[in-house]
């Protein structure tokens, strides 16, 4: 299944096997998106996992 990156638009292909609340990282510009519905596909930026990780 397809979905869009939330940040950039881009067209995620997104195995049919995708769970919700997967995290997957888009191609484009490297952004975390969580899984938040798979009929229709639709990602979210995800949380940053741990506190002040880093940038
Ligand atoms: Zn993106």
């Amino acid at each position: 299944m397809i979905a869009a990156c939330p940040e950039c638009e881009n067209k995620i292909d997104l195995p049919d096997t995708t769970r919700l609340s997967e995290v997957v990282e888009c191609s484009d510009c490297r952004s975390e998106l969580e899984v938040v519905s798979t009929d229709p596909a639709l990602l979210v930026i995800a949380p940053e996992a741990e506190e002040d990780w880093g940038e």
